[in-house]
């Protein structure tokens, strides 16, 4: 399994200058590759390899100077970058959906990060970031890292830079009890549990949203091409950026305390995709980020050695979890009533037992509504941590 560390760096002037430069001669040697390919394909009708274009390159680098100036594997790396873009295209154009996408040229903001693909060009010291080329660049490490990092990125969003390493992960840290739970992603709030808990979106994410709706609102009042527009521009980027932070160290949050407490873990298989398309739905889905929230879950429970297990998610908010029968109901319908067994529960709740009840794994027979392990941790959880601004790096961990 590989994991992504990353943290905050700290270049001075001096070298910021020398990062943007690096940025924009990978960005022309990237441009530059994809235009070979192109021609190379035009003149002979076959497709110009990776390896032969390392061969130019090496050429290329004894009347360009500039191209010295840059480690040679992170030049390396951008035409692996370009062959995943043409692969890609390949993929897509094969599998006959919609449009493939032609690889396209990168302009000047569109290019933003580039990669020491293994150790040597790049490594930690007490000082920071020693980058071959470029120098040591200050680094806040706030976590430890373990040491055999396969690879190093460098990455400017916006106005500040970043350092991504990825990491071999192979150790299963604990074992987690058996402690089924069904969660239900919700509309209203984030999730809600088998067990009746009603996990909400972090305060300060709702706070930061509406801010950003107002900044959306001052972009556009703006005279086209002004300079208060470029300003409240870039101030809307930072808040975009925020909002990304908040809900990653959210997600990060929820899933490790809940991959930490129950095993297996259900959820519904969503077709996140084709949900988004859905008007009605798209924000509150969108903004949940229940993808990013999976993937996360995913990898912690494998971590942790617990299981996450999905499930079909037909009919879960209409039958009733308690008798079995079904009973409609229209998205305005909040709660669950049923005609047949007389309870009453939260729409969503009812959804989160039925979700658990689906499981195959780990368990025996179905899960009572209240049912209920401590809840005490999730509220803590809710309590404290999440509703914290969240620091401005952290961790992204990939499964
Ligand atoms: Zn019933």
């Amino acid at each position: 399994m590989l994991k992504t560390y990353k943290y905050r760096l700290y270049p001075t002037k001096k070298q910021i200058a020398k990062l943007e430069e690096t940025l924009e001669t990978c960005r022309l040697v990237y441009n530059s590759a994809l235009s070979d390919r192109r021609d190379y394909y035009k003149e002979t009708g076959k497709s110009l390899s990776r390896i032969a274009q390392q061969e130019n390159i090496k050429n290329y680098k004894k009347d360009r100077p500039f191209l010295q100036e840059i480690h040679s594997q992170v030049l390396q790396n951008v035409l692996f970058r370009v062959e995943r873009a043409f692969d890609n295209f390949f993929r897509r154009a094969k599998e006959k959906k919609g449009k493939p996408g032609y690889p396209r040229f990168k302009g000047k903001d569109r290019y933003d990060s580039f990669t020491y693909p293994q150790q040597g060009g790049f490594q930690i010291t007490q000082q920071g970031l020693k980058l071959s080329k470029i120098g040591t660049i200050k680094m806040k490490l706030h976590r430890p890292i373990p040491i055999t990092i396969k690879t190093c990125t460098i990455k400017r969003e916006i106005d500040k830079w970043y350092v991504t390493f990825v990491v071999e992960h192979s150790e299963i840290t604990q074992d987690v009890p058996n402690n089924p739970i069904g969660i239900d992603m919700g509309i209203k709030a984030f999730a809600v549990l088998s067990n009746g808990e009603i996990i909400e979106n972090p305060k300060h994410l709702q706070k930061s949203e509406k801010q950003l709706v107002k900044q959306q609102r001052q972009v556009s009042r703006k005279k086209k091409g002004s300079a208060n527009r470029r300003k409240a521009r870039i101030s809307l980027a930072k808040q975009h950026r925020r909002i990304r932070n908040q809900r990653s160290d959210f997600h990060h949050k929820l899933s490790r305390l809940l991959a930490n407490l129950y095993n297996p873990i259900i959820v519904e298989s969503l077709n996140i995709k084709g949900m988004v398309k859905n008007h009605h739905l798209a924000k509150s889905i969108s903004d949940a980020g229940w993808g990013q929230f999976f993937s996360y879950l995913t990898c912690k429970a494998e971590e942790a050695g617990s299981q996450v297990e999905k499930v079909a998610p037909h009919y879960t908010s209409i039958n009733c979890s308690n008798c079995g029968n079904q009973v409609p109901k229209t998205l305005s319908d909040r709660t669950h009533k049923c005609p047949f067994c007389n309870i009453v529960l939260d729409r969503d709740h009812n959804a989160a037992i039925n979700i658990l009840n689906k499981s195959t794994v780990g368990t025996t027979g179905s899960y009572a509504w209240g049912d209920s392990t401590s809840t005490l941790p999730m509220r803590a959880l809710q309590a404290e941590s999440l509703n914290q601004e969240a620091p401005s790096e952290f961790p992204i961990q990939e499964g």
